[in-house]
């Protein structure tokens, strides 16, 4: 109301500014209440390609169907991809959908690409979850499904794969419950016609869905059902469906208690309850269909605008940013033509052509181009708001996992407004607010959670002259995915990847021969091990030489002890410290330099030394000393210490949920009890299965997901993850270097 006072006391001019000013904010709040940003996630060959292609057909952005067989989808645009028929990048696409815009996220399925699910997954509000209706919930849904729960994302079930005639609709609400623990409310049920061919259920509308297969499955008739015993068993589904729901929501509660009775309980109240309902995370809308069939695709895409959340409703801790700009880099992807792009999740403010960023790292860039999303074509636009998803050009330093902001003062008021109101709610401690301040830290944290590298192997330019090509192919890579580490082996002069798995390596090969035209060689895969010293120890190093007739001389005490925390420290006894004190602080720099870079190698199988630290006690260094001296004879001395005390091996170590019937528990406890397995613990999971919680060697566990599955009889499901590094017996350990010498 004032505000229209204020309107009507101004000149023409001023008014007419004001309302289109009035008009554009209305306009942005309905606008991003009308985005829906959404991950898709499955187990590999669910269907989540076919299923996204199907969704941009009908949307209309694409004029002809992609089939994964035939190679020519729009989301799996990397030729590998194409080749292996499976989705490595998740690219982004954005289409309209009823008046909303929905920004899909296709995401791999593979375990050894879980770092960019996990990044995705920051970009979305919700997503939808993918099941092949024949096998129901298996091992990679188990892993996207906890990967979602910590991000806390509501989520819709599509069971695909329902024309097929070994597809169990029942079995798979069952999986959702027993393996997952979760609350599946079918919305949709299906049924087959005399000639076997696929039909949908509605239980909210009480109507038959039938597909046109004429138009490809554009078109689909609701057909409301005449009384007979199929219309009162969907009756019965929706009355168990508005109770369910009546539990869990007051609006629908107060409604079914003063009209007494189920049948009167509007359409319109049952969908905002269970849009309510599925927000909260209390409850999982369950569609089906057929992908490939074209069937049922068109309700999946309304039940995501109807139930999954749009970006205002979510995201609240963004807050502190007010009006500047917050967005979150979920993926760099390499085009041909428009070199490295950034692809953004804004989530607060509004991001412009032209514009300078900054990340939490510090580092300011300019924002030259700005393009919507549809997977391997981009259109241009000038500027894009909170809530939407954006592809940026122009920024070089930019990783994936960053915060980008406006300017470093934008980014110190949030952090202090975050304080603040996390700090005034501080008083009492809730689990609630342990989780905040996790939040908070996740939020402005420099570098995204990298997990460690498992596996290793060299990799070979063809020529010496492709050496610095394939040097910058790796460095645009590993910025596109910094899971993947790249390191340079001093002692065999070899470049040395670490990453995830054999499946991660490949990808990385072929996109090196691919995208940058060098046709590089990978040695043998090999376990990545980390080494650690046993016991203290100290040593003396002195050198002197004389190099192009000047003097150089370098006397070096360290120590090297058991520490997690710092890699280098000074020793602070008197005798020592008074010493260090008059050692120059570039003297100190070099001495620290020179001495960490000799943890990169330890000397048993070339592991990275970590628990380690060393302690400088004594420096002298002769005038005129070269720092590159300095340096190397640091580095000689933590070696020395390291070959002398000896070290032990670090293995990876892989956590396991195995979720599998009650009476296959003990024979898959047996196996693993001889994979050198740790059972934490067992549990039970639903009313038939038990999950059991093990950590066992990466070593023990080549080829495991298929002897699982053989000795399961294929009914265990299964999620697999790297949770740190942990010592091994003398036995053990002589078998792993052997293995790491070629020797075995
Ligand atoms: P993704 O690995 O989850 O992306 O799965 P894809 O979309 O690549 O599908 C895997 C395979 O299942 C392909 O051969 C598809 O043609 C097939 N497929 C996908 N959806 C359906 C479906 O609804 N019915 C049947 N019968 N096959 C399907
Ligand atoms: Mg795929």
């Amino acid at each position: 109301m004032k505000m229209l006072k204020y309107a009507l006391q101004i000149s023409p001019n001023q008014r007419k500014r004001f309302l289109r000013h009035l008009s554009s904010q209305i306009w942005k709040r309905s606008y991003s209440s009308k985005i829906r940003n959404i991950g898709i996630l499955a187990h590999i060959d669910a269907g989540k390609t076919t299923t996204t292609e199907r969704m941009l057909f009908y949307a209309g952005k694409t004029r002809a169907l992609g089939e994964v067989h035939r190679g020519n989808t729009v989301t799996d645009y990397l030729t590998q991809e194409r080749e292996r028929g499976i989705t490595i990048c998740s690219s982004a696409v954005t289409f309209p959908w009823n008046n909303h815009r929905i920004n899909l996220l296709d995401t791999p399925g593979h375990i050894d690409f879980t770092m960019e699910v996990e990044q995705s997954l920051y970009a979305v509000d919700g997503v939808v979850v993918v099941l092949d209706g024949t096998a129901g919930v298996e091992a990679q849904t188990v892993t996207v499904w906890t990967q979602a729960d910590k991000h806390k994302l509501p989520r819709l079930i599509f069971v695909n794969k329902m024309d097929r005639p070994d597809a169990d609709f029942e079995k798979c609400v069952r999986d959702l419950k027993d393996k997952l623990e979760t609350q599946p409310v079918c919305l949709q049920y299906p049924v087959k016609n005399e000639d076997g061919v696929l039909a949908i259920n509605d239980v909210i509308t009480l109507e038959q869905l039938i597909w046109q297969q004429k138009d490809l499955g554009r078109s689909y008739k609701n057909i409301k059902l005449e009384p007979s015993d199929n219309l009162r068993q969907l009756q019965e589904k929706r009355n168990e469906l508005i109770d369910h729901l009546s539990g869990l929501d007051d609006e629908l509660a107060d409604v079914v208690i003063s009209t007494e009775s189920f049948d009167k309980v509007d359409n319109a109240l049952i969908k905002r309850a269970l849009r309510r309902a599925t927000s909260q995370q209390k409850v999982v809308p369950v569609l089906l269909g057929s992908a490939y069939k074209n069937v049922g695709i068109q309700r999946l895409m309304d039940a995501v605008n109807a139930y999954l959340p749009a970006p205002e409703e979510r995201n609240q801790i963004y807050d502190c940013f007010g009006t500047e700009v917050a967005g979150k880099v979920f993926k760099i992807v390499h085009d041909k033509q428009r070199g490295a792009l950034t692809l953004v999740r804004i989530l607060r403010g509004e991001i412009k052509r032209g514009m300078r960023l900054i990340s939490a790292r510090g580092q300011a860039e300019v924002v030259s181009k700005l393009y919507e999303p549809l997977a391997d074509e981009y259109r241009e636009v000038s500027a894009v708001q909170s809530g939407d998803v954006v592809i940026c050009a122009g920024l070089k330093s930019t990783v994936t996992g960053d915060l980008l902001t406006s300017s470093q003062s934008a980014l110190r008021n949030a952090q202090k407004r975050l304080k603040q109101s996390l700090g005034g709610a501080a008083t009492t401690t809730t689990n609630e607010e342990d989780d905040e301040v996790d939040e908070s830290e996740e939020l402005f944290a420099i570098d995204p959670q990298i997990p460690d590298a498992v596996y290793f192997c060299s990799i070979e330019p063809p020529s010496v002259s492709a050496q610095t090509a394939m040097d910058h192919a790796l460095k645009q890579l590993q910025r596109e995915d910094p899971s993947l580490r790249v390191s340079y082996d001093s002692v065999t002069g070899q470049t040395v990847l670490g990453g995830m798995g054999e499946l991660h390596m490949d990808i990385i090969k072929s996109r090196i021969l691919s995208e940058y035209k060098i046709d590089v060689d990978l040695g043998p895969l090999q376990i990545a091990y980390k080494e650690t010293i046993e016991n203290p120890a100290l040593t003396t190093l002195s050198v002197e030489k004389e190099i192009a007739g000047s003097k150089q001389s370098a006397s070096i005490t360290l120590e090297l002890v058991k520490n997690q925390n710092e890699l280098f420290s000074l020793d602070k006894s008197p005798e020592n410290l008074q010493n260090l004190n008059t050692l120059r602080p570039r003297i100190l720099q070099v001495l620290r330099k020179g001495s960490i870079s000799a943890l990169e190698r330890g000397p048993r199988v070339g592991g990275q030394v970590v628990e380690t630290q060393i302690r400088l006690h004594n420096a002298t260094i002769g005038r005129g000393t070269a720092d590159s001296f300095v340096m190397a004879t640091a580095a000689q001395c933590v070696q020395k210490l390291l070959s002398t005390s000896g070290t032990r091996l670090l293995e990876p170590i892989m956590a396991l949920q195995i979720v599998a019937p009650s009476e296959r528990i003990s024979g898959i406890i047996a196996d693993l009890s001889r994979r050198r397995a740790l059972i934490n613990d067992v549990l039970p999971k639903g009313e038939r299965n038990k999950m059991i919680l093990v950590n066992a060697p990466l070593a023990e566990l080549s080829g495991y997901s298929s002897v699982l599955r053989t000795i399961s009889s294929g009914t265990a499901s299964m999620t697999m993850q790297p949770c740190g590094f942990s010592s091994m017996n003398s036995v053990d350990e002589s078998l792993a270097e052997r293995r790491a010498q070629g020797l075995e």
